[in-house]
């Protein structure tokens, strides 16, 4: 078991080129720090670095900052200052980006295309059409890229994955709410993402649907060799989840703490109720406990 504080000064600040992408590192933050428009901190010197096959959950209070963080590395916002890169190792220099116009890593922000840096986005809610059957609906991204005609074995095959099969012509008002978030994860897979970022997707769930799906994930993660990010408040989703939990403080979110969690895979329903989970769960527990000492208090009025 390993646990490290890490410290929250940032190390470095790009400007001009991309910098070279080492090997084997999925994304990396440096230095990056959030105010909405409406002046409020969500973000603080926030460093953190994701290795490709790690399952990384940030973990942390209501509103310190996880699905900012997120959203950044998807590159849905940009950050007000410090840079994110997302990419491959074997890709060579990753694109970077930033909000656009603003110099905060020295050049104009690079939205990348799904295609290009192959990541996926799982939201809270399973954001479905309704009135599109499921294979429509898992189909939507191939169609978007104009990759339609290829799109029937793809389809068939994520929809296995989920175990969807039988359900393909249904329609989401007809499936329950975990069927739901398979629906929006096998879309989510059907580009063939090598990083996963999900927002807290199974939040919405009773809890034995959740740990259901917690199962999947983390078998689908393995099996294709994902890059996940996760989002969770649930220590015990990120204890089972996760080869890394990174525990943020309170706004402004900060990265306070690490912990590895050394377990092998398969992580059994056995693991669930064993004495070394509870020893990982107390240990997190431990550590968000003094997290929240760690906040700054700032509440501001315009939350
Ligand atoms: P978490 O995912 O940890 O619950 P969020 O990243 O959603 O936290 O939000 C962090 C803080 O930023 C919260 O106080 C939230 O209200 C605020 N926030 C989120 N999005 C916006 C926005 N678009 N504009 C202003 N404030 C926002």
């Amino acid at each position: 078991m390993s646990e490290s504080r890490t410290n929250a000064t940032p190390t470095t600040s790009r400007t001009g080129t991309a910098p070279e992408y080492p090997a084997g590192r999925a994304v990396e933050v440096r230095g990056v720090s959030k105010t909405y428009a409406n002046g409020l901190r969500a973000l603080e010197a926030i460093d953190l670095e994701v290795r490709e096959r790690d399952f990384v959950t940030l973990l942390g209070p209501s509103g310190c900052g996880k699905s900012t963080l997120l959203r950044m590395i998807g590159g849905l916002i940009g950050p007000t200052s410090g840079s994110v890169v997302v990419g491959s190792g074997s890709r060579g220099a990753a694109p970077a980006f930033g909000p656009p116009g603003v110099a905060s890593t020295g050049r104009r922000a690079e939205i990348p295309r799904p295609h290009e840096t192959r990541l996926s986005f799982v939201f809270q809610a399973p954001t479905l059409m309704p009135w599109a059957s499921v294979e429509r609906n898992v189909r939507l991204p191939l169609d978007v890229a104009g990759t339609a005609n290829e799109s029937a074995p793809r389809v068939a095959a994520v929809l296995k994955l989920v175990g969807l099969t039988d359900f393909a012509d249904v329609y989401p008002r007809e499936l329950s709410g975990g069927m739901q978030m398979r629906t929006s994860i096998a879309r989510a897979l059907v580009t063939e993402p090598r990083l996963l970022l999900m927002d807290e997707p199974f939040g919405a769930l009773d809890e034995i649907t959740r740990n259901r799906l917690d199962r999947e994930i983390r078998d689908l993660w393995a099996r294709r060799s994902l890059t996940s990010v996760f989002v969770t408040h649930s220590i015990y989703e990120a204890v089972y989840l996760s080869t890394r939990v990174l525990v943020m403080s309170a706004r402004p979110g900060r990265i306070v703490g690490e912990l590895a969690i050394d377990e092998p895979h398969p992580r059994t329903d056995a693991f669930r109720v064993s004495e070394r989970y509870a020893h990982w769960c107390k240990q997190l527990s431990e550590m968000l406990a003094a997290s929240s000492d760690e906040g700054s208090g700032d509440r501001s009025p315009r939350e």
